[in-house]
């Protein structure tokens, strides 16, 4: 596989015609930031305003963005701007002095968790967050074992890249992880019980090469595997697994935090099951780099004694005011219940679609994170052309999975009823000509 097809609907130099404008633009992208980023799309998109669940382009056009649970509360919402504006002309400082915002906020958000989850810790980014919750795994258990999913992504830092498989060959090596299949997402099979028994022989082939179990890595929703939400619990033996072996349950909430399964605040919650250590990032600024690891305070005591943490920006002054916005609207414009329901009528109005076509052959997810699975001869092309059909109807959303054939729907969460019909218009359209 070479490198661009290593991610589902990365744009490839070439294939499209672009504008002599996007044209120019790109040779200097790619001159002045080099060869490891990748665009989007066969023809690559150029916003340059948004607002809500609308992107716009240079000609003013309004595309629906179906694909960015960064912008969670909706793209430049006025009270977050605000909020980040008014603390940055007042004080932008760090986690070594008193500051009231920085308390506040965190027994705010962490009055969303189990009791046991009692500390926070803020970084700028989620891969921050989980290179710091393997730092710690490994001082609480002395073990360097980690068990990740064949597909995961946990992040940029060595660690954290290391714990993402769906890097492919980039992804550096490292003897401590230990990959194990995804879920099945057949409803037929025992999910909870294969799962359980996957953990469980990479544990023993950690236990074969001396090498002690430091934690189970999960997204709870399984974002780049795939997206498997189903059935409910299905993770709680795999966790009761990890601890029976010594080893930590991290749950990475980068993802499916912050309302997006619109069941739970939280993808573990859906899971019945109470992490050691939860790291979370992307939508808690809805832009702004701000990120954190709750954590039970026995799993960080012993990090705590020896050794201290200081991270320049991450928590800073600015970085709160900013999610501490994002977390009241959440919750005052109702969003996590919001989300249940719009997220039911989508996937009712995909499987409604679906049953005519030979296309489709399953829907999944929860809340406003659906993956659609698509089927036929070669559903990675396929998935491509619905991808691309989409953007050309001015609807962006992205694929997932080890092979590509998942559509990823994961919009802004004030997504609504006028969002959901321009959407299904434009997909009925796709996919009539695929
Ligand atoms: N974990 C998951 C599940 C992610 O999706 C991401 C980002 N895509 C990360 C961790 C890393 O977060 P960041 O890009 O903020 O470092």
């Amino acid at each position: 596989m070479s490198q661009d097809q290593s991610m589902a609907n990365a744009f490839v130099p070439g294939k499209a015609v672009l504008s002599p404008t996007d044209e120019a633009l790109l040779k200097r992208r790619t001159r002045a930031l080099g060869p490891a980023y990748r665009l989007f799309y066969e023809e690559p998109f150029h916003p340059v305003r948004g607002e809500g669940v609308w992107l716009y382009d240079q000609e003013g056009n309004a595309y629906l963005d179906a694909y960015n649970n960064v912008a969670c509360v909706g793209h430049c919402h006025p009270r977050v701007v605000e909020a980040m504006a008014a603390q940055a002309s007042l004080l932008t400082t760090h986690t070594r002095y008193l500051q009231n915002n920085i308390v506040d906020f965190a027994e705010d958000l962490l009055s969303s968790f189990p009791g046991e989850l009692s500390q926070i810790m803020f970084t700028c980014t989620g891969s921050e967050a989980n290179d710091l919750a393997l730092r710690i795994a490994q001082v609480k258990t002395k073990g360097t074992g980690i068990i990740v999913t064949e597909n995961a992504y946990h992040g940029v830092t060595l660690a954290a890249a290391a714990m993402s498989p769906s890097l492919g060959a980039g992804a550096p090596k490292n003897e401590n992880i230990f990959k194990i299949p995804a879920p099945t997402g057949r409803k037929e099979v025992d999910e909870a019980e294969i799962f359980r028994a996957n953990v469980e022989k990479a544990l023993d082939e950690m236990a074969a090469r001396g090498i002690r179990p430091a934690a189970l890595f999960i997204d709870t929703i399984f974002s780049s595997d795939g997206i498997f939400s189903h059935p409910k619990g299905f993770l709680k033996p795999a966790v009761e697994a990890i601890r029976a072996a010594g080893g930590l349950f991290v749950a990475d909430e980068v993802q499916p935090g912050f309302a997006r399964t619109g069941e739970e605040m939280w993808g573990f919650a859906r899971h019945g099951v109470v992490p050691d250590m939860v790291s979370m990032g992307k939508p808690m600024g809805n832009g702004y780099p701000v990120a954190a690891l709750v954590i039970r305070p026995d799993v960080i005591a012993d990090f705590g004694n020896q050794t201290r943490y200081f991270n320049t920006f991450g928590g800073n002054t600015t970085a709160i005011a900013t999610a501490t916005a994002v977390w009241s609207i959440i919750r005052e414009e109702g969003l996590l219940q919001k989300t249940l329901q719009i997220g039911k009528a989508f996937r009712a109005e995909l499987e409604g679609v679906a049953k005519g076509s030979d296309v489709i052959c399953d829907i999944r997810g929860s809340g406003l994170f659906i993956g659609v699975q698509i089927t036929g001869e070669d559903p990675r092309a396929r998935t491509s052309r619905l991808v691309n059909g989409l953007k050309k109807k001015r609807i962006l959303i992205s694929a997932s999975g080890p092979d590509g054939d998942v559509l990823k729907i994961r919009p802004p969460l004030v997504f609504d009823a006028r969002a959901l019909d321009f959407f299904m218009t434009g997909f009925d359209e796709v996919l009539k000509d695929i």
